[in-house]
């Protein structure tokens, strides 16, 4: 197996005012070389905190307690701050929420692509230029040349989302990190945005991951998906395994409760009623003894409350952490 990405054991708190609080719960993931993978969960539940430490951005009161992140065969985690500004934007991108605090509005879009151009290119001033329309006209963003003398507000929210693909893509990037990028945009533009971070992939063949509250989203264009509840990773599955409850015996099911209860608050046309998973997920800050779920589990049993379950299911790269198996 050719991994571009490897995460293990990672574990990161935050220093709050009078306490620490764990935000992420060693958490090990890994991604292929060509692959999508999908983290999903509820806000709060450790999945952009994860995504952003990949990119070694985290908020100035994080603390890395212990893990590695092995990207191409190199610890981030130990690499000089040096080093990764290079490797940030050109080997690794990110594509964010929300593409208005993302463009500076003081800057016209093309000069931000072109800046980020000669930075890791190292190309001159025209060539840069040149590549940066390229990069607008693979976001189909039209007349590109003339879009580029463009401030961000005279963008329109798809269109500003989609300049910032652009300057995702600009250095040929190997993996791609997307958080929840369509959140912040109208429904109607969320399909096209969804539709061109997939073609994109498809033809370049970037290693992608792809961070999102909807399983829905999941289900469409990713390989594998780790399903993430307060810190933790409680599932890891390839996507046909979620969605098509293959599982290990047929007729089995061994998907985690709480990702079946995402898959149950799933809409479709021919459901009446949505179910939701009672309950909130617990503040970061929150103890919870036993399995962290089981305050919402309506599988739960006695030991759930007393014991944290460890990896009890794992086969056919499919791991699941519940007392239930
Ligand atoms: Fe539910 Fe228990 Fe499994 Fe937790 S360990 S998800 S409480 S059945």
């Amino acid at each position: 197996m050719n991994n571009i990405l490897e995460i293990k054991n990672l574990n990161i708190s935050f220093q709050l005012e009078e306490e620490k609080a764990k935000a992420v719960h060693g958490v090990n993931l890994t991604l292929e070389k060509g692959k999508v993978l999908g983290i999903v969960g509820e806000s709060g539940c450790g999945k952009s905190v994860t995504a952003m430490s990949i990119m070694k951005l985290l908020p100035s009161n994080a603390v890395i307690e212990a893990g590695e992140i092995i990207f191409n065969g190199e610890n981030l985690l130990k690499m000089p701050d040096k080093k990764m500004q290079t490797i940030r934007g050109s080997k690794i991108s990110l594509i964010p929420q929300d593409p208005l605090t993302s463009l500076n509005p003081l800057y016209t879009v093309g000069e931000q692509i072109i800046e980020t151009i000669e930075f890791h290119l190292k190309v001159s001033r025209n060539e840069a230029r040149e590549l940066a329309v390229e990069a607008l006209k693979s976001v189909k963003i039209p007349e590109a040349q003339d879009r580029l003398n463009d401030y961000p507000h005279q963008f329109s929210g798809g269109m500003r989302q989609r300049a910032i693909i652009a300057m995702a893509l600009c250095c040929n990037p190997e993996l791609i990190i997307a958080d929840e990028p369509t959140t912040a945009l109208d429904v109607t533009v969320q399909a096209q945005i969804l539709d061109l971070i997939r073609q994109i992939q498809a033809d370049r063949g970037t290693s992608l991951i792809f961070i999102t509250h909807d399983l829905g989203v999941i289900a469409e264009f990713c390989d594998n998906v780790a399903v993430m509840y307060a810190g933790r990773v409680v599932e890891y599955a390839s996507v046909a395994d979620i969605f098509k409850n293959s599982g290990l015996v047929k007729g089995e099911d061994y998907r985690h409760p709480y990702t079946k209860g995402l898959l149950e608050s799933l809409p479709s046309p021919d459901k009446e009623i949505l179910n939701v998973i009672s309950g909130q997920p617990p503040q970061i800050t929150e103890n919870i003894a036993g399995c962290v779920f089981n305050p919402r589990c309506p599988y739960k049993m006695p030991v759930c409350e007393t014991l944290e379950p460890v990896l009890t299911l794992h086969a056919r790269n499919h791991e699941v952490f519940c007392h239930l198996f």
